[in-house]
């Protein structure tokens, strides 16, 4: 049976590797805070010291961290990833990166033999609880078929795509998209509450229309209550936005709305709501 490995138990980290578990996986762990694996330790994961080892002790290991410059440091550090990869093992990088980090990381694991699938993931918290990821594939063909079983306890669909960075490119253009709409719902929010409008009552005549989508149904309540706790943290949002940015400037696409959205994320990350959920930028538009 295929022994997995996953690095990174973060918000989605946690929720994607109880999943594995819950499923008889044998999962083996690191984070390199690592204490947030005592929860995973405890339903039986197998913690280990390094990311090499948990690459040279795993079959395909799954890595789930913060950003570019993480998703490095966890390959090319000293007893990172590659130091564990040897002919035959498979690393897939969940992480939302640029295409040229994960190339990079590519181009690095199979010169040692190994095999890289890039699989950024849409959907958040709950779905990561519910398994009901969608994972946005390129790379290793072969190794996308053969992380299946894992790839369906953790979510409900694997896209693939041929071409090494199109996953990331992808995931970036789904979430610039999702990083506009929560501004633009933040301000319908705000206006209407300055004119005396009831925000639940806006979110129910949404419901009713061609516009309403899950995450206005729910994050607008939780907005509406002042309730900003992690579900995505809103550091990441500006970081997918950053990196979508750069993607539309390299090729030479000008991104009017998703521009302005960005410029919101950063004030509210000057502001403080970096650990918050994406939706805190509510509070730097909504001012009394
Ligand atoms: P998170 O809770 O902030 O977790 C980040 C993880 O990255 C932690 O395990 C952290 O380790 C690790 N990390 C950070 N810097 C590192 C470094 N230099 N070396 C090694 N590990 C490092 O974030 P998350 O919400 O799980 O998101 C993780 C990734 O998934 C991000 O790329 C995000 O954009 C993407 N994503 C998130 C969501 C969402 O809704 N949350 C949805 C889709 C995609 P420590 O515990 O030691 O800090």
């Amino acid at each position: 049976m295929t022994t997995y490995g996953f690095l990174g138990i973060g918000i989605m980290g946690k929720a994607m590797v109880e999943n594995l578990l819950k499923a008889r996986f044998s999962v083996n762990v690191w984070n390199r805070t690592g204490s947030r694996c005592a929860p995973l330790v405890g339903q039986g994961a197998v913690q280990y010291q390094t990311p090499a080892e948990v690459v040279a002790t795993s079959d395909i290991t799954f890595a789930m961290v913060s950003d570019p410059a993480a998703a490095e440091a966890l390959c090319f550090d000293a007893g990172g990833v590659l130091a564990g990869i040897t002919a035959g093992k498979s690393y897939v990088d969940v992480s939302t990166v640029d295409p040229e980090t994960s190339a990079k990381i590519a181009k690095a694991i199979q010169d040692k033999g190994g095999r890289f699938l890039e699989a950024p993931v849409s959907g958040s918290k709950k779905p990561a609880e519910d398994g009901t990821l969608v994972f946005l594939c390129s790379g290793d063909k072969a190794l996308f078929d053969d992380a299946q079983p894992a790839l369906d306890v953790m979510g409900k669909k694997s896209f693939y795509f041929d071409q090494i960075g199109q996953g990331a490119q992808m995931k970036l253009v789904i979430n610039m998209i999702m990083g506009s709409m929560m501004t633009a719902f933040g301000e319908g929010l705000a206006l209407g509450d300055k004119v005396g409008l009831e925000m639940g009552d806006i979110i129910d005549v949404l419901a009713q229309g061609a516009i309403n989508n899950p995450m206005f149904q729910l994050k607008g309540p939780q907005m509406a209550n002042g309730n900003f706790s992690p579900a995505f943290p809103l550091k990441h949002m500006q970081k997918d936005m950053r990196l979508a940015l750069l993607l539309g400037d390299e090729h030479d696409q000008p991104l009017f709305t998703a521009s302005a959205a960005n410029s919101i994320y950063i004030k509210a990350r000057q502001e403080g709501y970096a650990e918050d959920d994406f939706s805190a930028s509510f509070k730097v538009i909504k001012k009394d």
